[in-house]
């Protein structure tokens, strides 16, 4: 799968830009009627993922739902799938480098207990998302970076792989030929990621969130985005619900992204309506939308979920029992 572009145009379309933004913690509570999703009501087994490659990850994901599973499990295993996909060139073993060559691996993960585990800057591990839970099980601390989390990768046994695969590396090598000024000032290319977040509900309504992703490829060396903080990239609180973020990390880590969400669900908004208004706030903030492609996901516990970007071409994959298939997310607004 080559890298996709955000310019990919939604096919079912969005709204436009005429959502008007909620005047959030002011008083006024935003209507609840829409957006609730008429495919999955109450405490059923459910499994959402961005971009297209969350297709096959959902399918990883209800093989453990679908057998009575929990939803930390799921969450796992669903984006097991993307990290091992030799084709992917934004998430895990195969993506692509930083503009020194190396391929550097971001991840986190958060259950319905609230406990969570990350890894960032890791690299040549295949699952850097098996990382992160060990991080959370075996370990006092959040977050482990770099060397210390490949250490303790090491430590768990886990092998050790070669990055960039040979044909990255292929592609690298012709990115510096053709870009030799951009090795020195760093542009944002919005065409060069994806992550895979995966939210999922098991059939006792427990949430479980994953995040990964080797972030913007040939980004600048020590860069980490918004996929394995927690409350950016991810951010579940089983009173509330949970959600996560992809798009240009920088923007999302400076409206604490997958948090605003989940804060938005817990002061009355459907799922839609809380990934709007975190689509509102990065669009508030930013003079520039040049690129600045941003979507989030989001699900309740009562089973509502919804989904919402900046720009058309975020889709969605979302698998329960009555349905196993991908949707186009509403925008703000056009490319
Ligand atoms: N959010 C990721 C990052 O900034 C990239 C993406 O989701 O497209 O590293």
């Amino acid at each position: 799968m080559k890298r996709r572009s955000f310019f990919k145009l939604g096919i079912l379309g969005g709204v436009g830009g005429t959502l008007a933004s909620h005047n959030l913690f002011a008083g006024n509570q935003p209507k609840t009627t829409k957006s609730i999703n008429p495919y999955n009501s109450g405490k059923q087994p459910l499994v959402l993922s961005t971009w297209n490659h969350g297709v096959a990850a959902n399918a990883g994901a209800w093989d453990v739902l679908s057998k009575g599973g929990n939803s930390l499990d799921a969450v796992m295993q669903g984006v097991m799938v993307t990290e091992s996909d030799r084709s992917n060139r934004s998430v895990g073993i195969s993506g692509m480098p930083d503009r020194t060559g190396h391929v550097t691996l971001d991840a986190c993960i958060m259950d319905w207990e609230g406990r969570s585990g990350a890894v960032a800057y890791v690299e040549g591990y295949e699952h850097p998302i098996q990382i992160a839970r060990q991080v959370m099980e075996q370990t006092p601390h959040a977050m482990l970076v770099g060397k210390g989390a490949e250490a303790f990768a090491a430590k768990l046994g886990m092998p050790l792989m070669k990055t960039p695969i040979p044909e990255v590396e292929k592609e690298y090598k012709e990115w510096i030929k053709s870009n030799p000024e951009l090795i020195v000032k760093p542009i944002i290319n919005h065409e060069n990621h994806d992550t895979i977040g995966m939210l999922a509900m098991d059939s006792n309504g427990h949430i479980s969130g994953s995040c990964t992703t080797s972030g913007w490829a040939y980004k600048m060396a020590g860069r980490v985005g918004d996929s394995p903080i927690i409350g950016a990239g991810l951010f579940i609180d089983q009173e509330v619900g949970g959600a996560v973020a992809t798009g240009l990390g920088e923007a999302i880590i400076r409206i604490a992204g997958s948090h605003t969400v989940v804060e938005c669900m817990r002061h009355g908004y459907t799922p839609e309506e809380a990934c709007r208004e975190a689509v509102n706030r990065i669009i508030k903030k930013n003079k520039d939308l040049t690129g600045l492609q941003c979507g989030f996901i989001a699900m309740n516990n009562k089973g509502e979920y919804g989904y919402y970007s900046v720009y058309n071409g975020f889709n969605v994959a979302v698998r329960n029992e009555q349905m196993d298939r991908l949707l186009d997310a509403p925008f703000d607004r056009k490319w």
